[in-house]
């Protein structure tokens, strides 16, 4: 590249992407460049966050997925019990998208760890990972695939029924009745869990045998009613919102009819949790429910931007940013329900993004942040997320820094550079549009540090968010990293933003000024200000 020869004048400073770098470590990555294998617990991570639903450019999302369960069994025999911590750690924390890379390696520790690392996965993990009636299903549906229906898994799944109280076990069995071709019926089948007292054993005759409880067990109430919701599918709209409002059933439980009445609506949304709520914005407007200068719209607004109902919620900024693109694209992704969407709600939506990351303070550091807009990074999804493709999912990352730190400039590239600032005013939406706009073209990852060095800008800290599939340049991107510190005299830092879970880094693993941190990690903006800081 020409760029290049102006800055060397013509010296050989880097090696080519296509070959290794002498006396390093590298490997080949799918595309031919050589980078840096990720290290196994650094791929656990970007495993548990991202997950491999969707694949990549390069890879299907069958290999990827075993690619990773390879890695995670890996993991689970050098130190099993680090696993289940990190997976319960992730998992209580809300820093993934979705829930189930978590819960499927939970299930690889039961199912390959050793008798500690499966009772610890089997006890402690079970019950806090699988915080729900539909994670346990969905557990199970897993476990079946890596070993048997021993006797450790047995007493775990009696362990998760007998540690919820009868009215909180009720709700969940109800709420979640089948996942993954999953019933609790099925999984009372097979571990048996016995009750101790009359109020329990109505319960489990319910879940077993589907006997509805008589008026003697209080604390069962929701399901009689319903049994009456089931029984009275066509009441007035008025009768069925009493219904709903006297009971508490949540919607899962109710005929699909009553779902089509404002009114059922109106009655369901002060419990309706938080991700419910976002998922159901279209519906809530298609009813009529949602209106411009609507009181219930105001109630809602106010919800979604409710910074501490937003983080107890444990909601997903990736989930947020999927709720507004189809929410403001007024269409369903399969395009069958369309709805006006109402602009405060759309509005809503972009603040909520914002304050569903961790707080972080700002770090004062001169930021540059590179964007890999390349043709890869706009192949598969996040989390398999329909619309957020790699590269949507870094500049709306992106995004957060410029809000956040003071000194904060974005570029994007390619094989060459793609013009891309970012305001602190623009909108993720925004942001969104345009990346989707920009062209498919080859990649190199060494371009950040090569465009700084050329523009002489000042920078303590890159971040580059990629998929680390580079090979188009003439110098490896910490070659590059290294020759701006000497002729700069800065000792600038580098964080590799990995926006797949494949098991690469552009990163040197022996420089401690090089982080490797994962895309769409509620925790990332803030561990990037501790790295930035020193910590
Ligand atoms: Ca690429």
């Amino acid at each position: 590249m020409n760029l290049l020869a102006r800055i060397f004048r013509g010296r050989a400073a880097g090696t080519l992407q296509t070959l290794p770098q002498p006396g390093r470590a590298q490997v080949r990555a799918d595309n031919g460049g050589y980078v840096y294998p990720l290290d196994r617990w650094a791929r656990v991570d970007r495993f548990l966050i991202l997950g491999s639903e969707g694949g990549t450019y390069y890879a299907t999302e069958d290999r990827l997925t075993k690619e990773n369960a390879v890695n995670l069994v890996e993991a689970v025999r050098e130190d099993g019990r680090r696993v289940v911590s990190r997976v319960i750690e992730i998992s209580e924390s809300g820093r993934a998208p979705k829930v189930q890379p978590a819960i499927f390696a939970l299930a690889a520790c039961a199912g390959f760890g050793d008798d500690a690392t499966r009772a610890y996965a089997l006890g402690e993990g079970l019950r806090r990972v699988c915080r729900t009636g539909s994670h346990l299903l969905t557990f199970c549906s897993y476990i079946e695939q890596f070993r048997g229906w021993g006797r450790g898994l047995r007493k775990g799944l009696r362990g998760w029924y007998e540690s919820k109280t009868v009215r909180d076990l009720a709700f969940q069995a109800l709420k979640y009745q089948n996942r993954e071709g999953f019933t609790h019926r099925d999984v009372f089948r097979l571990a048996h869990p016995l009750a101790t007292d009359a109020e329990r054993a109505a319960l489990y005759a319910w879940i077993v045998k589907g006997d509805v409880p008589g008026d003697e067990h209080a604390s069962l109430a929701l399901l009689r009613a319903h049994a009456l919701a089931k029984s009275s599918e066509d009441a007035d709209a008025a009768a069925c919102a009493q219904l709903v409002r006297a009971s508490g059933l949540p919607r899962e439980a109710l005929p699909s009819a009553w779902l089509k009445e404002p009114r059922v609506w109106e009655a369901l949304l002060p419990a309706l949790p938080m991700t419910a709520l976002i998922r159901n914005l279209a519906t809530l407007t298609r009813v009529g429910l949602l209106t411009p200068k609507g009181e219930a719209t105001a109630g809602v607004i106010a919800r979604l931007t409710d910074r501490t109902a937003l983080r107890k919620s444990r909601i997903h900024p990736i989930a947020l940013l999927a709720a507004l693109t189809t929410y403001k694209s007024g269409r369903s992704a399969r395009g069958s329900a369309t709805w006006n969407p109402v602009p405060a709600v759309v509005g809503a939506l972009d603040a909520a993004f914002a304050l569903s990351f961790e707080n972080v303070e700002p770090t004062g550091a001169r930021t540059l942040i590179g964007l890999d807009v390349s043709g890869s990074m706009s192949s598969g999804t996040i989390a398999g997320i329909p619309g957020i493709t790699p590269r949507v999912g870094a500049a709306a990352m992106a995004l957060t820094h410029v809000r956040t730190d003071s000194d904060v400039r974005v570029m994007a590239f390619a094989d060459d550079f793609v013009p891309f600032a970012i305001g602190k005013d623009e909108s993720v939406d925004s942001v969104v549009k345009r990346t989707e706009a920009l062209p498919f073209m080859g990649t190199d990852c060494a371009l950040p540090m090569v465009y700084a060095l050329e523009k002489r800008l000042a920078i303590d800290l890159f971040i580059v968010m990629t998929d680390s599939e580079t090979w188009a340049g003439t110098i490896h991107p910490d070659q590059a990293l290294r020759l701006y510190r000497e002729r700069m005299g800065i000792p600038a830092k580098l964080v590799v933003v990995g926006m797949t879970s494949n098991g690469f880094t552009i990163a040197d693993p022996n420089d401690g000024g090089m982080l490797d941190v994962v895309g769409f990690d509620t925790a990332t903006p803030a561990l990037i200000a501790d790295f930035a800081r020193g910590a």
